[in-house]
């Protein structure tokens, strides 16, 4: 699976991880899914309409689902390490790959600021899940750097202001952004991932 971003963008879903219907062992199914529909219509599972989002609102909302994900890793560590089903992540697992979106749209921003018209860099979030070993890392830890990548984050939206929110970048699959359509793409995965582990819609 590897280079699956091509097909598959960082917002794993429901669906991304619980394709395996059947299977016996533990494989979370790669994300084969363009996820930039999101900006085109409601998210019929959490709810988000993320087309709708008011660009300057996407650092609040960010660190509002922080503090989401903060609540969440401070539940019983083998409660969040376990997976409601063998295909599907544990919330502990979805908080490191929530942290790691958030590290990961930082750089896509700074490089839409600093570069014209960039190609990002790849980066497959299953492989990512396995290589980091995303289920046995330490929930306290989680929560204190997904905490800061957030801020990193919604500061660095902070700061973009007039002309800069029609920079453009590229992923590899062809899909093309805006910082402004971009940062209502980003704001959906760790919403919708909230949504996955506590079941509060949007
Ligand atoms: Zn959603």
């Amino acid at each position: 699976m590897t280079n699956s971003e091509h097909t598959s963008p960082e917002s794993t879903s429901p669906e991304s991880t619980a394709g395996a219907a059947g299977s016996a062992d533990d494989a979370i199914v790669p994300d084969t899914k363009d996820w930039t529909w999101v900006l085109e219509r409601p998210c019929a599972d959490c709810g988000l309409d993320a087309g709708a989002v008011v660009r300057e609102d996407v650092a609040g909302m960010i660190r509002a689902n922080a503090a989401g994900w903060a609540a969440v890793l401070a539940g019983d560590p083998e409660e969040l390490r376990r997976r409601p089903r063998p295909e599907i992540w544990s919330d502990l697992e979805y908080a490191c790959h929530v942290r790691d979106v958030f590290r990961l749209f930082d750089v896509r921003l700074n490089l839409m600021l600093e570069q014209v018209d960039p190609l990002f860099p790849n980066w497959d979030q299953d492989e990512t899940a396995v290589a980091e070993r995303y289920g046995e890392q330490r929930p306290a830890v989680v929560a204190v750097e997904l905490a800061e990548a957030a801020e990193v984050l919604a500061a660095a939206f902070e700061g973009v202001a007039g002309a800069q929110w029609a920079r453009t970048g590229n992923r590899s699959d062809g899909a093309r952004f805006t910082v402004e359509s971009f940062s209502r793409y980003l704001i959906h995965d760790p919403l919708h991932h909230l949504y996955d582990v506590t079941g509060e819609r949007v």
